[in-house]
């Protein structure tokens, strides 16, 4: 351990109260994604005491600061800002918001690293740039609340780093440091799993299917009954699952919104939203066309008319098994935790944004334990604060001095040989296309 590494862990140390304090604050304080102005509000606070000039109103909530030399490699240190609606969990607010899934310890994470990386004999060894990046709406919250800030804000995508993306305002990032909660393992004992596992990618479908009204017991033959194409688009869905290839962990999973007017009305507009998920955009793509011939043929059949509209959700995560600089940051913050990889080889069929940051750039990722109870349930809560806020404070901060240390030797070998799938431009064109 060299002396900045010492004096990082030292700030971390002396400043874990304050940080303790900061989650139960945001903890008890869960909000709404594209809504996370108060969150956002305490990142701005906070980072402005630190001395540093924030950016923000960034698709909506977002906000980021820089330190370090400038110029690049550009780390950026992400946390999220967004809750999720989970009502019955015990610290939901007044709107039924909770942070059931964690993302506030991320908060507080980045800003513990900010605490550390802004003393000014560690900032001056960061050859390259540390952006700490407070990113909104992680969590897919379904399709209207997209309609609402699509209306009101211009936000196209479901995903908070989507969107940035889309606006440029990753542009100057090289690569992230991202954390989470656990996901897999959840039961256990485990301090920290480094690396990522894999994740599906989805395209959100929303099928609007316009009928005609009428009474339902006087006149149903005067209707055309929208409810029924629907039930038939599903059904169809249901036959075509069997050209669902394994390999591909496909997902697709619809609710009717919108079933009709009334019981005495022959339902006339009902709108079905769904996710249409796989690991890979090709199979996306092809399964995302078949679902819309289910619900184009069944519309025909009842004789309504189907109006589809897809929305450019997120991109599937590529399995990342840690990077030795991770094991090796780890293994700074001493012999008490338990430290493990990923599990190889597993496909988590749910999705992140995450996968957007991949698609241009590497990203290195950590969970951390210190919570139990399942993600997005109420019976998630912390076990060990010091294991949920301080550890992965001190394992992000560390991780951005190692990455900017020597030249930022280990961050441009990361980032060279790191194959995106997609330039950022390529990437722009191809997420405008998937939402048209
Ligand atoms: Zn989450």
């Amino acid at each position: 351990m060299d002396k900045i590494e010492e004096k990082i862990l030292s700030i971390l140390d002396s400043r874990a109260g304050e940080l303790q304090e900061l989650a139960q604050d945001l903890y008890a304080h869960a909000e709404q994604g594209y809504h996370e102005y108060r969150t956002a509000q305490v990142v701005s606070d906070c980072l402005k005491k630190l001395g540093l000039e924030t950016q923000e109103g960034l698709a909506i909530t977002g906000l980021r600061a820089s330190v370090g030399r400038g110029g690049g490699p550009n780390v950026a240190l992400i946390g999220e800002l967004d809750g999720l609606a989970c009502p019955t969990h015990p610290m939901a607010t007044d709107k039924g918001y909770a942070h059931s899934c964690g993302h506030y310890a991320q908060i507080v994470c980045m800003l513990g690293a900010a605490m550390a990386l802004t003393d000014p004999e560690v900032a001056a060894s960061l050859e390259g740039t540390a952006t700490f990046f407070a990113v909104p709406a992680e969590e897919f919250q379904g399709s209207d609340l997209q309609e609402e800030v699509r209306r009101t804000h211009d936000v196209h995508c479901a995903g908070g780093k989507c969107e940035l993306l889309r606006r440029g305002a990753f542009d100057d990032i090289d690569m992230a440091v991202t954390t989470h909660s656990l996901m897999v393992a959840r039961d256990s004992d485990v301090d920290l799993m480094l690396g990522n596992s894999a994740c599906n990618g989805f395209v959100g479908k929303t099928v609007y299917i316009h009928g005609r009204a009428a009474h339902a017991a006087h006149a149903p033959h005067q209707g055309v009954n929208a409810l029924n194409a629907a039930c038939l688009g599903m059904s169809a869905l249901g036959m075509i699952r069997e050209t669902f290839r394994e390999k591909d962990c496909v997902r697709v999973h619809p609710y009717i919104r919108k079933g009709g007017e009334a019981v005495n009305v022959v339902p006339s507009e009902v709108v079905v939203d769904m996710m249409v998920r796989a690991n890979n955009q090709e199979a996306i793509e092809t399964i995302s066309a078949k679902v819309d011939n289910c619900f184009k043929g069944a519309a025909l059949a009842i004789g309504c008319e189907a109006d589809i509209v897809n929305a450019q959700g997120y991109m599937p995560c590529p399995e990342r098994l840690p990077e030795q600089i991770l094991w090796d940051c780890a293994e700074l913050l001493g012999g008490g935790l338990k430290v493990q990889s990923i599990p190889a080889g597993a496909c988590n069929t749910a999705s992140t944004d995450v996968g957007d940051l991949f698609a241009v750039m590497p990203v290195l990722n950590f969970t951390f334990g210190g919570s139990v109870g399942e993600l997005h349930s109420k019976d998630y809560t912390i076990s060990d604060p010091n294991v949920a806020h301080i550890v992965p404070a001190k394992m992000m901060a560390l991780l951005a001095y190692r990455l900017l240390k020597n030249g930022a030797a280990e961050a441009k070998t990361i980032i060279g040989r790191y194959q995106a799938p997609y330039t950022l431009e390529e990437y722009k064109a191809y997420t405008e296309k998937m939402s048209g």
